[in-house]
């Protein structure tokens, strides 16, 4: 997806784009490659695989929210900041916090908040189940993409979000993940509203984002300690 694409495709989402956010775009684009060489931050290098694959991808959740219309979100297990970064960028009404447990991760994404002057962005370098424990109820939304399975990431996630909030996950194809995953939403007072699917530009590769909104408190037990929410899933799975 060459530049043109990109702003013509992000467009077509509802997205007003400005030269300013182009060349913050641009700067990422640059440090990303950089830093690349030294921290394994992503295998997709290639400048016109980046724009699609992390950028527009990053802002395809845009299909399933009108994120002008929040004021706070959370992207937990952001690795390099997708969809974080690219968010802060786009969105600057929001509030963004960035979960990563990688230092070498959290020190390219300061170089990243510095350089684009990203005064909207916090970052966080731990685990988001340590992290959920003093930061309960506090977003509007938070999102993830290629973190864990969807059972396990929405035990961590959702004591995060406020009541009436939603949980967005950024997933390729996920059926049997649903499946799994619906018990778990149940106990932790959230429920799956909608699936959006569509199709990436270009490579016409499969793309789901879960609508999870959480409709009541959740219990103090969540989330359980991560040792605890991995032998759950692995005993259901047998
Ligand atoms: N979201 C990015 C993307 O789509 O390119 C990164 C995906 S990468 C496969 C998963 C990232 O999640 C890694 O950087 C890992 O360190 C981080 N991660 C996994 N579990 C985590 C946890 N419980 N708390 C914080 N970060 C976590």
């Amino acid at each position: 997806m060459n530049k043109e694409e990109f702003k013509n495709k992000v467009e077509e989402l509802g997205i007003i784009i400005t030269d300013e956010m182009l060349t913050k775009l641009n700067k990422y684009y640059e440090l990303l490659i950089t830093w690349n060489k030294k921290f394994n931050l992503t295998r997709i290098t290639e400048e016109k695989e980046v724009y699609l694959k992390h950028f527009y991808d990053s802002l395809s959740i845009k299909r399933a929210i009108n994120l002008y219309n929040y004021n706070n979100l959370v992207d937990v297990g952001t690795g390099a900041g997708f969809p974080g970064i690219v968010l802060a960028i786009i969105f600057k009404n929001l509030k963004i916090d960035l979960i990563e447990a990688n230092t070498k991760k959290c020190l390219f994404l300061a170089e990243v908040k510095k350089n684009l002057s990203l005064g909207n962005v916090q970052i966080i370098n731990g685990r988001a189940e340590s992290y959920a424990k003093i930061a309960r109820e506090k977003y509007e939304i938070a999102t993830c993409r290629a973190v864990s399975h969807l059972n396990i990431i929405s035990e961590i996630i959702i004591p995060m979000i406020k009541v009436s909030g939603y949980f967005l996950p950024l997933k390729g194809e996920i059926d049997k993940e649903i499946k799994e995953g619906l018990n778990i939403l149940t106990k932790l007072n959230a429920k799956l509203v909608e699936v959006k699917t569509f199709k990436l530009p270009i490579e016409n590769s499969n793309r789901s984002i879960l609508i999870i909104k959480k409709i009541n408190t959740t219990n103090i037990i969540y989330p359980r300690e991560y040792n605890k929410i991995i032998k759950d899933l692995k005993n259901r799975q047998k």
